[in-house]
């Protein structure tokens, strides 16, 4: 199954995207500095809920420790490595988030601060832009933000190791990546865990993606 990624129009996205300051200007942020990345075909996308700082220093989705554990669980799924990014960020995954830009700490310190639903509200329409531009056949949503804004109030019990379907695309939820989860971290859920590694691996070989010679299951 070939990717039907409209290669122009998520580059057109992706250089309006670049240039958008929508929540400084409204003063949600005190810079805007959206991630972008250069358009290419995929057949999965990966929405997290934010940059962090990592990722806001690099210009790179993903590229804290949250990256590790996400390619982590991607590569126990079989799915290859990528090549572009400095973390193995899938070459057949496009990765994005709820927001695009560093919404900074937290006002208690510790952590960053997630996006209010006001400047979700503002990013949401390149997001369903994106998603329409990329044309994936699964969505994976990386924590509780990302799993409520595409399938509505949900607890990650009742979200992990599960696969849902949102808009005829197969959705696979994770819990959030970044290694601070405490649900994620609990040794209770994984087995949860284990379950939506097992589910995208399925959804891996559905979608006619090779099984990478070096995966761990
Ligand atoms: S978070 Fe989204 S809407 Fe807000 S400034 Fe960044 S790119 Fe624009």
């Amino acid at each position: 199954m070939p990717p039907q990624t409209d290669i122009r129009r998520l580059q057109a996205l992706m250089d309006r995207v670049a240039s958008c300051r929508l929540c400084q200007e409204a003063g949600f942020l005190t810079e805007a500095r959206p991630i972008t990345a250069a358009a290419r075909a995929a057949r999965v996308i990966i929405v997290g809920q934010a940059p962090g700082p990592v990722t806001h220093r690099e210009g790179i989705h993903f590229a804290g420790p949250a990256g590790r554990t996400l390619a982590t669980w991607f590569e126990q799924a079989g799915f290859p490595p990528g090549v572009e990014h400095k973390w193995p960020h899938l070459s057949s995954a496009w990765i994005t988030s709820l927001t695009r830009c560093f919404p900074g700490p937290s006002v208690s310190g510790n952590g960053d601060r997630a996006p209010s639903p006001k400047e979700m509200a503002l990013c949401r329409p390149y997001l369903v832009e994106e998603i329409d531009a990329v044309d994936p056949g699964l969505l994976v949503l990386v924590g509780a933000m990302a799993i409520r804004a595409f399938l509505g109030p949900m607890k990650l019990d009742d979200a992990v190791g599960r696969r849902f379907e949102s808009n005829g695309r197969a959705v696979i939820p994770f819990p959030h990546s970044s290694g601070v989860s405490r649900w994620a971290n609990a040794p209770e859920n994984r087995a949860r865990i284990a379950l939506a590694v097992a589910l995208l691996g399925e959804e891996r070989e559905r979608l006619g993606i090779p099984d990478a010679p070096n995966a761990s299951s």
